[in-house]
């Protein structure tokens, strides 16, 4: 059975780590839009290029853009089984696209996960945060290490541009105004689920891991499966 899983959840919520986990576990490809500009913005691709102005802000980038890299990334083979999507879709009209492309697919189910964090600890957190500058993903030092080193490559740990005081209290308004919109576009839904992201990762990944099991039952038994 295929399974389609949005992960939703304000910047630090834990989405991404959570998202990398679970798909890990389920075989399944987790795929990251910041991710994926970012590593355009690396390769001097031209729309990640364009977008860099806007992520540096902590602005979103425009829903055409996003709806396309997502539309041709779900077209790759390794989506056949179903995906893991983080921090896709951001808008009403992104999530409206996704349902069409869900439909077009007829692959599985789509379960949606709102990861819930108070802002206080949001803020605390991404002050925090570091990524690895050569494998780019979210990093904890190596060991031990006094030095901010990855603890998976070795690469240098940075602060991401976009982590900085004024971008972050910049990119939690945007998110309140336009991305908390779509916990109203999907709650009705019998596959949305809300986790509590703010206890212990493990606990979170244990609680994803059932609510996401059952609303993806639910949904499947709803005939939401390609015939
Ligand atoms: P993230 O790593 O998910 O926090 O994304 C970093 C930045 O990339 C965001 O602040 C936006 O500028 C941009 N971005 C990522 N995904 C989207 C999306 N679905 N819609 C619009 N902008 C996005």
């Amino acid at each position: 059975m295929g399974l389609n899983v949005i992960m939703m959840g304000p910047p630090g919520a834990g989405k991404g780590t959570q998202a990398e986990r679970f798909a890990r576990a389920r075989g399944l490809p987790k795929i990251s839009t910041g991710d994926i500009l970012r590593d355009g913005i690396k390769r001097e691709l031209a729309a990640a290029v364009e977008a860099k102005a806007r992520m540096d802000r902590g602005e979103l980038v425009e829903d055409a853009t996003m709806i396309e890299i997502v539309r041709n990334r779900l077209l790759q083979p390794d989506t056949t089984p179903g995906f893991v999507l983080d921090g896709f879709p951001r808008t009403v009209p992104q999530a409206k696209a996704l349902d069409e492309i869900i439909d077009e697919r007829g692959k599985g189910p789509l379960v949606v996960v709102d990861v819930v964090v108070p802002e206080s600890e949001l803020i605390r957190r991404l002050a925090g945060r570091r990524i690895c500058s050569t494998c780019g993903t979210n990093a904890e030092p190596a060991d031990g290490a006094s030095r901010a080193v990855c603890g998976k490559c070795g690469g240098e740990l940075v602060q991401r541009t976009d982590d900085n005081d004024n971008v972050v209290s910049e990119r939690l308004k945007v998110y309140t105004r336009q991305t908390q919109p779509l916990v109203d576009y999907y709650r009705e839904r019998a596959t949305f689920r809300v986790v509590n992201g703010a206890q212990a990762p493990e606990r979170v990944a244990h609680e994803l891991d059932t609510v996401i099991g059952d609303a993806a039952a639910v949904g499947a038994a709803m005939g939401t499966e390609p015939t």
